[in-house]
C-alpha cells in the first residue's frame, strides 16, 4: 500500500517540492527498503535537502515563515515547507508556551491553528482526528482518568480543550491571538484531499481584538451551546477568500491553493490520494526539537503525505553550554503521553495491514546533541508501550543530532531485551 503513495507522489507530484532531475528517489530509497540510519543519513544529505535549507533560511532571513499549529496526523499536507514552521501535538492540544515563542520570532508573518479531518458531512462534527477521537471517547464515558503520570487520558484531559476538532482550533486560536499581533487563522484541513477551509481570522491590535468569523452563531461553540447539527448544517462554516480583510491571511490561502493544483494535477491523482488517506498509517514516527518539516530535512520519503509522524517536541529555547536542549520532566511526560498513542498502536496493529500504525517500524529521536538524543532514547525504552513495540523483531529506534537542519550524526539503538525488560543499552555508530 505504501508502495502505491510514494511511488505517484515521488514521480508525478514531485513530492511537493522540487526534484533535481539527476537525483532519482530509488538511488537514495526505495519503498522495498527499511528505514535505516544510512538512508536517513543520505536523504538528508542529498541535494534536495540542501536546496531546502537555503530556501527555508532565505524565506525565515525575509519574515516570510507561517507557523502551522496543528495535529500529529501523518496524512494532513504540509504544504508550502520551505516557508513553513510546523508545531505538531495530538489534536493540536496543549503547550501554548513553545508557540508563543516561535510566534514571536521576528520570521513569522501569521499563525494558521489547522485542525484536520476525513470526508464533510452535512449536520455533523467532522471525524478521522484520532486525538479528537479519543477525547469524544473519554467525553462520552466520562471516565477521565488524569491521574497517572505519563497517559495519553490524561494528555487529553488537559491539552485538548474540545472533543470536536474544530472547535479545538477555534479556541486553541482565540488564546494564541491573545499572545501576539500577527493575524491568526482558523482553518480545517480535509486531509484525504488536501482542501483547505478558512473557519475564521483573529486579529490583536493593542488593546483590540478583532475577529472575522464564519461561524454563525458563537453561542454554539461555548459551553453547553454546542449543537453540532446546527453547527454544520451546511457543511464545516468557511469564509469566502475573497471576503477576508486580512491580506496576509488571503495571500496565504490562495498561495495554498495554487499549491493543492499544482500537487493534484489531474481527477485520477485526487482520486488515489483520498483513497490512500484513508487509514493512518505512518512509516516512522519522529520526536524532535527541529523547526524544520520533515520533508525538508528528510525529502524523498517524508515529503509524502501519510509517510511520517511527527512530534513536536516541548522545549525551551536556549541551548545550554553542551548543546543540550532543556526538557523539564513535564515535558518528557507529555511527549511519552502522545508516543504512547503511536507506539502502543503499532504494536497492537503489527502485521495486520491497512490497520493504523501497522506500518510504523522506526522511531527517529533528533536533537542538537547526541548524547541527549541517547538518554531521550533510554529513557523512552523505560516506558511499558516502547517495551512491547521494541520486542517485535522489525523495530528500530535510530538517534540522530541535528543542528540548523543538519544530521551530523546518527546511530541505531541496540536494544539487549531479556525476559520482557530491557538489560542493557548501547548504540551503533
Ligand atoms: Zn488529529
Amino acid at each position: 500500500m505504501k508502495s502505491e503513495i510514494l511511488y505517484y507522489s515521488h514521480n508525478d507530484l514531485g513530492g511537493g517540492l522540487d526534484l533535481p532531475k539527476q537525483e532519482a528517489q530509488e538511488t537514495l530509497w526505495t519503498p522495498e527498503q527499511p528505514i535505516t540510519a544510512e538512508v536517513i543519513w543520505r536523504i538528508n544529505h542529498s541535494d534536495r535537502a540542501e536546496n531546502n535549507r537555503q530556501d527555508f533560511n532565505a524565506n525565515k532571513r525575509a519574515g516570510k515563515m507561517r507557523l502551522v499549529k496543528g495535529c500529529i496526523d501523518a496524512r494532513r499536507l504540509r504544504a508550502m515547507a520551505t516557508k513553513t514552521m510546523f508545531y505538531d501535538t495530538i489534536a493540536g492540544g496543549g503547550d501554548l508556551q513553545t508557540v508563543t515563542r516561535m510566534i514571536n520570532n521576528n520570521g513569522i508573518e501569521l499563525v494558521d491553528v489547522e485542525s484536520h479531518h476525513g470526508p464533510e458531512i452535512i449536520g455533523e462534527s467532522p471525524t478521522e482526528c484520532g486525538g479528537r477521537d479519543a477525547k469524544a471517547k473519554q467525553v462520552l464515558s466520562g471516565n477521565i482518568d488524569a491521574t497517572r503520570g505519563n497517559n495519553l487520558d490524561a494528555y487529553i484531559t488537559k491539552d485538548v480543550k474540545h472533543h470536536d476538532a474544530v472547535i479545538q482550533a477555534y479556541l486553541t486560536a482565540s488564546a494564541v491571538a491573545k499572545l501576539t499581533e500577527k493575524p491568526v487563522a482558523v482553518t480545517a484541513q480535509n486531509h484525504r484531499t488536501g482542501e483547505k477551509k478558512l473557519i475564521a481570522v483573529m486579529h490583536k491590535k493593542g488593546r483590540d481584538l478583532s475577529i472575522q468569523t464564519a461561524i454563525p452563531d458563537l453561542s454554539l461553540i461555548y459551553g453547553d451551546g454546542y449543537i453540532p447539527e446546527e453547527l454544520y448544517a451546511e457543511g464545516i462554516p468557511s469564509l469566502n477568500l475573497k471576503d477576508v480583510q486580512s491580506d496576509t491571511v488571503r495571500a496565504y490561502l490562495e498561495e495554498y491553493d495554487d499549491y493543492l493544483r499544482s500537487l493534484q494535477p489531474t481527477q485520477a491523482k485526487r482520486e488515489e490520494y483520498r483513497r490512500t488517506h484513508t487509514v493512518h498509517d505512518p512509516l516512522l514516527m519522529t520526536l524532535t526539537t527541529d523547526i524544520r518539516s520533515s520533508g525538508i530535512t528528510k525529502p524523498h520519503i517524508f515529503d509524502v503525505p501519510g509517510s511520517i509522524v511527527r512530534l513536536s517536541a516541548p522545549r525551551s529555547r536556549k541551548l545550554d553550554a553542551n548543546q543540550h536542549v532543556r526538557f523539564t520532566s513535564e515535558d518528557k511526560e507529555k511527549a511519552w503521553a502522545q508516543g504512547r498513542y503511536v507506539i502502543s498502536h503499532a504494536a497492537e496493529n503489527s502485521g495486520k495491514p491497512k490497520m493504523p500504525f501497522s506500518s510504523t517500524k522506526t522511531v527517529f529521536i533528533a536533537t542538537p546533541n547526541m548524547e541527549q538524543a541517547i538518554d531521550l532514547a533510554s529513557e523512552l525504552a523505560t516506558q511499558d508501550f516502547m517495551l512491547r513495540w521494541l520486542l517485535q523483531e522489525d523495530k528500530k529506534v535510530i538517534v540522530g543530532q541535528m543542528q540548523a537542519g543538519y544530521i551530523n550524526d546518527i546511530a541505531e539503538m541496540a536494544y539487549d531485551i531479556s525476559y520482557g525488560r530491557i538489560t542493557n543499552i548501547q548504540f551503533r555508530g
